[in-house]
Formats: C-alpha cells, sequence, structure tokens
C-alpha cells in the first residue's frame, strides 16, 4: 500500500536519523523466510553489520540505503511493510518499544544506540543488499515528480497502449511510484474515465494528466501520505491524507464537485472508484 509520498516521507524522516549511522548488528526473524533476496538472511546480516548509511534515496517505492564501500540496502514495503526509527534511550534508559512487536519482521541496531524495525503484518515486504542497484530499480519507469518527467513524456508512455490508462498508470516500467490510491486521485483530478484506453487520451486530456499526477502527489507528501490501513512513518505515526482524498474508498459517497455517486468498478482487477460525471 505505501505508494511514493508515503516511501518519500519516510525517507525524509529517516534521513536526519540515520544518515552517518553505522549497522552494528542486523537481525532477521526466522517467520520472515521471504524478506531477504537472493541469499540467506544470515548471509545479509553478516554483510550490513558494521557498514555506515552515507545516503538515503528513493526510486519509485523503493528505499535506497547507500552504504560505505558500494553497497546499497534496498527496502520495499508492498503490502503493510514499515520501518520505523526508534531513537537511541534517554538518559533514564527508558526507550520506547516497537509499536507491534507481533509483527517485527526484522531489527538493525545503530552505533548511537538507535534501531530500525522492520514491521510487516502480511510479511511481502523484501530487501536486497547490492553492489548493482540497477538488478533491482534498473527497469522503473520515471520519477513521476522528477525533471525528465514532462508532458510530453507523458504523451509518450500514453501512445500505443490500449490498456486502461489506469494499467499504465500503475505500471512501475510505466512510471514508478504510483499505486491505487494515487492512480484513481490523479484520473479524478484530469477528470479522465480510469478504464479508458490509454493510446485514445486526447493531447490535452495527456497533458492535463500530467499536471494531475505531479499535484495529487505533491499535496499527498505535504499531508505525510495516506493511512488507510497499516502504513505509519518513520515514527510509526499515520499520515494524513486519507481525509482528504476525492474519490479513492468514497464509493457511494457524493462527489465534492457534482454531488454524483463515487462509482466502483475493477479496472486491470483493481478496485477502481470514480465519478461517473466528472470523469469522461
Ligand atoms: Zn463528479
Amino acid at each position: 500500500m505505501p505508494e511514493l509520498p508515503e516511501v518519500e516521507t519516510i525517507r525524509r524522516d529517516l534521513t536526519s536519523r540515520i544518515i552517518g549511522r553505522t549497522v552494528v548488528e542486523a537481525w532477521v526473524s526466522p517467520d520472515a523466510p521471504r524478506l531477504v533476496q537472493d541469499e540467506t538472511p544470515e548471509s545479509f546480516c553478516r554483510r550490513l553489520a558494521g557498514r555506515t548509511i552515507e545516503e538515503l534515496d528513493r526510486r519509485g517505492k523503493y528505499l535506497l540505503l547507500r552504504l560505505a564501500g558500494g553497497l546499497t540496502w534496498i527496502v520495499h514495503l508492498r503490502m503493510t511493510g514499515g520501518l520505523i526509527h526508534l531513537p537511541p534511550p534517554k538518559a533514564d534508559g527508558a526507550r520506547n518499544g516497537c509499536r507491534d512487536e507481533r509483527f517485527l519482521r526484522a531489527r538493525f541496531r545503530l552505533d548511537d544506540g538507535g534501531e530500525l524495525c522492520y514491521v510487516d503484518l502480511r510479511k511481502l515486504g523484501t530487501m536486497w543488499l547490492v553492489e548493482d542497484e540497477s538488478s533491482v530499480v534498473g527497469k522503473l519507469g520515471p520519477e513521476p515528480l522528477g525533471e525528465a518527467f514532462d508532458p510530453q513524456e507523458m504523451r509518450r508512455l500514453l501512445a500505443k497502449r490500449a490498456a486502461p490508462v489506469k494499467s499504465v498508470l500503475m505500471d512501475q516500467r510505466a512510471i514508478a511510484g504510483i499505486g491505487n490510491i494515487y492512480a484513481d486521485e490523479s484520473l479524478f483530478e484530469a477528470r479522465i474515465r480510469p478504464a479508458k484506453a490509454a493510446r485514445r487520451l486526447s493531447r490535452v486530456a495527456a497533458e492535463r494528466l500530467h499536471w494531475a499526477i505531479r499535484k495529487v502527489l505533491v499535496e499527498a507528501l505535504g499531508n505525510r501520505g495516506s493511512s488507510f490501513r497499516d502504513y505509519v512513518d518513520a515514527e510509526g505515526e499515520q499520515g494524513m491524507h486519507q481525509l482528504r482524498v476525492k474519490v479513492f474508498r468514497r464509493t457511494g459517497e457524493p462527489c465534492y464537485v457534482c454531488g454524483t455517486a463515487i462509482r466502483r468498478i475493477k479496472v486491470g482487477g483493481r478496485s477502481t472508484h470514480y465519478c461517473p460525471r466528472c470523469q469522461r
């Protein structure tokens, strides 16, 4: 469920807390056997220990923690993953534990006494420790808030695609970082039917969609992301944007623009919310 605004919120929060810190000990729970990719959890923990975190970046929905010595620790939170920072204990020894120890899947002790806790209810999240980042994130499309993503690029992405425009928005190889929430919200903002074939969008509609995607993502970032279910930021707090959405999970409720009931359909197998009157 975490999409670009949620992962970017975590990245920004963690930056001041963990840059320059060294991982002194890593632990992966035996009940999360699929968390670590391409090697055993033991080997992952051994290679991670002793490394200093030099840079924190994001690509689409992936967090990239660049480490001393040329390795990158890549984290994808998937549906219910969360990366929560516990600050070093206070002088009196008191510290907050991870909010829900039942879902604690991995723990990374830092050299200042702080900790990074990886929690994940459904255990779908994944981590890699790689020399070559492109082996994991190399096929992602452009960053929707990046400079390279301009209206021409949007038109190029939609052209020749017979798939519904919503499916193209959610295709990480087309554009990186958009999932179900922000695809629905962007299409409402652009007044476009989610099921419409991408290649049938007019030039004007494609440019409106480009503007809408950026508007929606920037607003969601300003609200520290959306917490419909499990998403929490790096301090374990919920975002606020779920209170501001215009169509997502508002089935049957009146459209804020025209009053028509928001409708729910399936597009590409995913629940899709739209206003049948505003979106054409
Ligand atoms: Zn409407």
